[in-house]
């Protein structure tokens, strides 16, 4: 029988690609960087309205360094308008490097055997919980290679495994994964086990491109991957994570792709991504990457501060690949979650020992290995509040990002009282002297512009945790 796209139910047409490169590329080869449309354009999404393909690709064409500028200074607008000026913190703990795929980037990929493999065991990974609780953790993002291994069931079995180590004051709260896709039964499977956000990585969304760095492996199925989350909406999963490795492919096309994709779930679930992630590629072991579309410092902060335009919504990440000082700088257009005290080496939380230690076992180089404690100290600093909370997706409040930025008064009533309390915690449980003045001064600075019967409440509630209480939240 002939293949009829036009046969093809609803459910099996979002299965299927919805990126069209030609498309794409005519939009950003056909778009002027006029002054004026930047203008428009950073105006639209600062009334709040996410951004078409064609808006998007007038801020990714001016090139004149004044009006970049513009760009970079609306997307630092909109974050502190919109979002204040929290920053949500979590660390990633790695599971498992067994993979059968082979991406030509990665460290953990199935050719390179000098990496060392290992899965945590079980005591393993409740050791590594414990030792990142020590450190104050309370949201982590759990990674794995892909390998029938790390089957729907094993992440499910990890996920409440690692909600079970309480340690002393700890506990962790939110548990999202990154991981490969699963089919619908799989995510059905994974999420009953409670998890926050799944996060799929396109890499790249660009097919041929794609098929080159791909070219064994489950992961070589371009479709497979880029309909991943729309399996995981139809399963229940409606919070997820898209993003694209910067490195791959042109940076502009990236771009696209990923507010192509935010069109696409928006279209079929009503609901964007939760999150967006830019992971910038990175040195892995034994591996000479090409340097053809290598993306530079002042390229990244362009394009951070584009995708915050583009999509005003979202929450975006930004990890420890990039430096201290790259992310110092980013992190002021637009971003809302960090990693700190971020150790991607199996086992190295808790320092596990075996004889392989030290050996070929990260995925990539990480650039900023500061420690929870120092990443805090720095927030405070440059006047960001730390936030540990994790109150609306355990209140089924889902879709957070969204009403963080279109409920008035979202901001003032839930996130900063509860980023305040959740900071409290930290300073009684885990700051040093000077860290906890430090926060405790910025707290107070937070509750000033709160609403006085908010402020009054959650004044109450530090005393409470003071004396010992713990998870309170609004
Ligand atoms: N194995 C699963 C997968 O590929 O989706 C999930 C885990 S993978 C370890 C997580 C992400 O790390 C990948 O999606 C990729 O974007 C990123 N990554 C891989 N190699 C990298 C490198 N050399 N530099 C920076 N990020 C890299
Ligand atoms: Fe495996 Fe993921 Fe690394 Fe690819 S990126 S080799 S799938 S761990």
């Amino acid at each position: 029988m002939k293949f009829n796209p036009e046969k093809l139910s609803i459910r099996d047409q979002r299965m299927k690609s919805f990126i069209n490169p030609d498309e794409i590329w005519h939009i950003i080869n056909n778009t002027k960087p006029d002054k004026r449309r930047v203008k428009e354009v950073i105006a639209k999404s600062l009334d709040k309205n996410r951004l078409t393909l064609e808006e998007t690709a007038v801020l990714i064409n001016a090139d004149d360094p004044e009006v970049i500028e513009e760009i970079k200074a609306g997307a630092r607008e909109l974050k502190e308008k919109v979002y204040g000026n929290r920053i949500v913190l979590f660390a990633p703990l790695y599971i498992g490097n067994y993979c059968s795929n082979n991406c030509k980037y990665c460290g953990f990929r199935s050719s390179n055997t000098e990496a060392v493999r290992r899965t945590l065991s079980d005591d393993e990974i409740v050791k590594e919980v414990s030792a990142l609780e020590d450190n104050g953790q309370k949201r982590l993002i759990l990674v794995y290679g892909e390998h029938a291994k790390y089957s729907a069931g094993y992440i499910a079995h990890t996920v409440k495994l690692v909600y079970g180590v309480k340690k002393g004051r700890g506990e962790i709260r939110r548990v999202n994964i990154n991981a490969a896709p699963l089919d619908i039964e799989g995510f059905r499977t994974v999420g009953e086990a409670g998890i926050g956000t799944y996060q799929i990585f396109q890499e790249t969304y660009h097919p041929e491109a794609y098929k080159w760095y791909h070219l064994a492996g489950k992961k070589s199925d371009y479709d497979w991957r880029l309909t991943g989350l729309d399996r995981a909406q139809e399963a229940g999963v409606d919070d997820v994570g898209i993003g694209a490795l910067f490195g791959l492919y042109d940076w502009r096309f990236e771009v696209l792709g990923l507010v192509r994709h935010t069109n696409h779930l928006e279209a079929c679930y009503n609901v964007g991504p939760h999150t967006i992630s830019f992971p910038r590629l990175k040195d892995a072991a034994t591996i000479n990457m090409n340097k053809d579309f290598e993306v530079k410092d002042n390229e990244f902060k362009r394009l951070v501060a584009i995708l915050r335009l583009a999509v005003p919504y979202t929450g975006m990440i930004l990890t420890a690949r990039e430096s201290h000082d790259v992310r110092r700088e980013v992190i002021k257009f637009g971003v809302s979650q960090i990693d700190g005290g971020t150790k991607i080496e199996l086992g190295s939380y808790s320092d596990i020992k075996n004889e392989e230690q030290n050996l070929n076992r990260e995925q990539f180089m990480i650039n900023d290995a500061r420690s929870l404690a120092e990443v805090i100290d720095e927030l405070l600093d440059d006047n960001f509040m730390p936030s540990f909370c994790t109150a609306c997706y355990r209140l089924g409040r889902t879709g957070e990002h969204f009403m963080e930025f279109s409920v008035p008064g979202f901001i003032k009533r839930y996130c900063s009282p509860n980023a305040a309390l959740t900071l409290a915690e930290y300073l009684v449980d885990y700051a040093d002297e000077q860290l906890a003045e430090k926060g405790w001064r910025a707290i107070e600075r937070g509750l000033t512009v709160l609403d006085a019967d908010v402020a009054a409440k959650t004044r109450g509630r530090i005393e409470r945790i003071k004396k010992g209480e713990r998870d309170l939240y609004f």
